[in-house]
């Protein structure tokens, strides 16, 4: 096996080998472009290095060999005395994975070597300067000495001279902190800073395969879902320095804007520095175009570069590069990131310059990005000040009073307050006060942060880590940075999709993107931005493409008729219990504790015309498109009185000797009922079959629905579906009587209905039984809250908000089950289901209508999966057709 290639020999694909970086560097250097020259060490070389904890045999053989021929081209020798070729030894991953590993520059330098580089550069003060960073980055990163020890000397050294910035250090005050850098190393070490080059050299390299390793790398890959086998390249590279005067610089350089993806000049450049100097921000950088100024001849070639590269890769690239007394080096280039507006109207730009199709364009987006769109946003032209900067921990835009602990969150929102919940870190008291508040700001704490985890399972604002504030719940204020306080009732602004906190009130605008799918906004009107008719020809991109359809979650006709104006092609569950709370949760109790039949009876009858009605009203919503409506499936407890108010009802009443048998008689149902597990209890199909005449209403009434919205025209598609089935005998019982009641209505009516039956695959039992479930079900549709629940024996309802953010910080889980489908687990059953569902019944409808149904790489599975559609709350319904879309390319 090879475990060395030089940048001449590699290619950009092949990233899993040489790494993001090194197959880049050796994609412009076939390019032609004026890459220093280097060669790299492949993943392969690591992945050995970290199973034995030794370098593979091969590779010091193939280093020298790669070695000789770098100093072959550049005419020097490493660390040689007279004229040192340096290098410098950067890790590179497959995916990017900013500031978690090494990098080593200056390697070659040496007591011998440094008065060589200080005659060939004829700067004495830079080759002691680069001297010294050597001995700080090596110490540091690859001997593991503390580096606030150097920070310290180098302080010390600018106190003592009475400056402050490093630049103002000459050679002479330089090569007494090298002196002290080295005391530190031997002190630390116990032995001396390695003066032979090619050590330093397999120091470094070994010290960047064992960051793969180090615990902010683990950290960052198990939050960004890396795998861990993966192993990084490294690249060694000859050094090339942009602090060698005024005719030298460095700088980084974009493609296109990556905040609008407009054309142009994009970038910063800073004269007479190191790229990491613009990155410690000691000087500032001054706007790309003023190169032109500078340098107009490395201007010019650079901007030629930034036009082969775009073409070549066919996107926005971003560039670092360094200018060395004149002469342009590219140090980097990658496909850049940018922001989710950006990304749509790159894609559309780049279909219409023919660099690329539809179907490319749609890998070019994701439905992230486009949620992310769809939030409401800040005014843009309103004058605001910002006064820290936090982690986008859930997007949206909140406005609200600052309150500082969840009683006053939800006090003051009672009363009709906006506040904002401010914490140091949240925790799960706090609850309720994230329920109630618009935005949640916290100062501490990361992306899986109990605010962040929890916020965004809320779908609220969220801005976590925001370390710049000083939050004091005791005293009930913050400290922003400059020292302003901010009392309790104060208004704050908070942005969750970028992470800044403002004060007073920002005015909200709506999103454009939802004002078009509104219908509010045309593409093409004179009105309608660049990101809306981009946003619209991905849509249909994404619609000519899918294989999947798209259905809603919606349980009345406001809803549905949303769901229908961003796309949805049907309701995939109406939930039928949602339309018995408020007045009519009583209806339902009276008949769930019903002791004869004349009181069921009446009940029922109460409740037909009223179910009856709902139905007609969603049918004419959804005229012509399917309408899935799931019979009751309530948690008992959530239609019966509350057990402890009741029991406390009846003890005033007879204590104070007032009649109360109705109470009394009210508490022993309940009590008789009373479940310790409501969920796994009385509830879909059981309380059908249990309660009698409560699944025969509710079909009798979609049945007259049905047949009324006929009779005037109308083309009402429903299916009725039968939940938390976990054996086909529940099912066939309830079909038997749904099939009697459809004959009657049918009679009544002279109506001919076409009403299909069929099941919720929401047990673990139903999936491992669903070839003999599908013998009495016409179609399936996955209930994966419940699924997901009862496979993982996770409670849905609790587990999110007590010990989900220790799983997550302990990279049990990425993510959350409950939000992005367990592929293995409950994936794997489902896919199971569908085939012997299908091996049953080969014209069986298969479709999904848990939350996970609006996740992207759910939607991803159930394409795989080969499901026949996803259903999903209405907001979701744009970025469920768009991921269908980028599933089928
Ligand atoms: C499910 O369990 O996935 C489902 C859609 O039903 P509910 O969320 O109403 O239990
Ligand atoms: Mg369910």
């Amino acid at each position: 096996m090879k475990f060395v290639y030089d940048f001449t020999e590699g290619n950009k694909d092949l990233k899993d080998l040489l790494g993001g970086k090194g197959a880049n560097l050796a994609e412009m250097t076939r390019l032609g472009l004026p890459v220093p020259p280097g060669f790299t060490i492949t993943t392969e070389a690591c992945k050995v290095y970290l199973a034995t904890g030794e370098e593979p045999a091969a590779l010091r053989d193939e280093v020298s060999a790669h070695l000789a021929a770098l100093e072959e081209t550049m005419g020097k020798k490493l660390g040689q005395p007279d004229n040192p070729l340096l290098v410098s030894v950067r890790s590179g991953a497959k995916f990017s994975m900013p500031g978690m590993m090494d990098t080593v520059l200056n390697i070659g330098l040496s007591d011998a070597s440094v008065e060589g580089l200080a005659r060939q550069a004829g700067d004495e003060r830079f080759a002691w300067d680069s001297y010294r960073r050597l001995i700080q980055m090596f110490g540091k990163t690859v001997l593991g000495v503390d580096g606030d020890l150097f920070e310290e000397a180098l302080d010390a050294a600018k106190a003592a001279k009475k400056v402050t910035v490093d630049t103002d250090l000459d050679a002479e005050d330089l090569k007494k902190l090298v002196t002290a850098f080295k005391k530190i190393v031997e002190k630390e070490t116990g032995r001396a800073f390695p003066q032979d080059p090619r050590e330093q050299m397999d120091l470094a390299i070994r010290a960047v395969f064992e960051s793969w390793n180090g615990e902010r790398a683990k950290l960052y890959r198990r939050q960004e879902r890396i795998p861990h086998d993966l192993g990084t390249a490294v690249n060694v590279c000859s050094m090339v320095f942009g602090n060698l005067g005024p005719d030298s610089g460095t700088g980084v350089a974009f493609t296109r804007d990556p905040a609008s993806g407009q054309q142009g000049v994009y970038g910063d450049y800073l004269q007479n520095a190191q790229g990491e100097d613009v990155v410690a921000g000691i000087r500032n950088t001054v706007p790309l175009a003023e190169l032109e100024r500078i340098d107009k001849a490395s201007y010019d070639q650079l901007l030629r570069i930034m036009e082969i590269l775009e073409n070549h890769y066919k996107d926005l690239c971003d560039i670092e590069f360094t200018i060395e007394r004149g002469k342009l080096w590219m140090l980097q280039t990658r496909v850049g990131k940018r922001t989710a507006a950006a990304a749509f109207r790159i894609a559309t730009q780049l279909v219409d310059q023919g660099l690329i199709d539809e179907a490319e364009a749609l890998q070019r987006v994701t439905g992230a990005q486009l949620a992310q769109l769809m939030f409401p946003r800040f005014d843009e032209n309103a004058e605001v000040k910002q006064v820290a900067r936090g982690i986008a921990a859930s997007p949206g835009a909140a406005v609200g009073k600052a309150v500082f602990d969840s009683y006053t969150a939800v006090k003051w929102s009672r009363s009709g307050e906006k506040v904002i919940l401010v914490r140091r870190e949240t925790n799960p008291d706090d609850l309720d006060g994230m329920i109630a508040a618009e935005g949640i700001l916290t100062s501490r704490g990361g992306k899986t942060s109990h605010a962040a985890v929890v916020a965004r399972g809320m779908g609220k604002t969220c801005v976590c880590g925001a370390e710049e504030l000083e939050v004091d719940t005791k005293r009930r204020r913050m400290t922003v940075p400059g020292g302003q306080v901010v009392e309790e009732g104060d208004v704050i602004s908070i942005d969750g999709s970028t992470g800044k906190v403002y004060l007073g009130e920002v005015p909200v605008v709506p999103s454009p993107v939802v004002e078009y799918f509104e219908g509010r906004m045309h593409p093409g009107a004179e009105d309608a931005d660049e990101l809306v008719e981009a946003v619209h020809r991905m849509m249909s991109f994404a619609d000519r493409t899918r294989r999947l359809r798209v259905r809603a979650n919606a349980d009345n006709a406001e809803d549905a008729l949303r769901a229908r104006r961003f796309g949805a092609q049907g309701i995939g569950l109406c939930r039928t219990e949602h339309m018995f709370l408020g007045d009519r949760r009583e209806l339902v109790e009276r008949l769930i504790l019903a002791d004869t039949e004349e009181e069921r009876d009446a009940s029922l009858k109460a409740l037909l015309p009223l179910q009856k009605q709902d139905f007609v009203e969603l049918f004419e919503a959804m005229d012509g498109l399917p309408v899935t409506i799931r019979l009751l499936d309530p948690p008992l407890h959530e239609f019966l009185p509350d057990i402890t108010e009741l029991s406390v009802r009846v003890a005033l009443a007879e204590a104070r000797q007032e009649p109360h048998e109705n109470e009394l008689r009210l508490l022993q149902a309940v009590h008789r009922l009373h479940e310790q597990n409501p969920m796994l209890g009385l509830r879909g199909v059981r309380l059908g079959l249990v309660v009698p005449g409560l699944f025969a209403m509710q079909v009798r009434a979609i049945a007259e629905a049905a047949a009324e919205r006929k009779a005037a025209q109308g083309d009402p598609r429903a299916e009725i579906m039968i939940p938390l089935v976990g054996t086909v005998q529940e099912l066939e019982i309830v079909r038997e009587e749904a099939d009697r009641v459809i004959a009657e209505v049918e009679a009544a009516t002279g109506t001919k209905l076409s009403l299909p039956i069929g099941t919720m695959i929401e047990l673990p039992r139903a999936a491992l039984t669903a070839g003999q479930i599908a013998e009495a079900a016409e179609f399936f549709s996955f209930g994966t809250n419940d699924l997901t629940q009862t496979v993982w024996g996770f409670s849905r309802d609790d587990v999110e908000a007590s010990f989900f953010t220790a799983y997550l910080e302990k990279g049990i889980f990425g993510v959350s089950p409950f939000e992005t489908i367990d592929k293995d687990g409950v994936g794997s059953l489902v896919k199971a289901a569908v085939a012997a569902g299908r091996a049953t019944r080969p014209d069986l409808k298969l479709g999904v209508c848990g939350e996970h149904g609006g996740d992207p790489e759910s939607v991803h599975f159930f394409h795989e999966a080969g499901l026949d559609y996803v259903s999903c709350s209405p907001f979701r319904i744009p970025v469920a057709r768009l991921e269908a879309g980028r599933a089928a390319c």
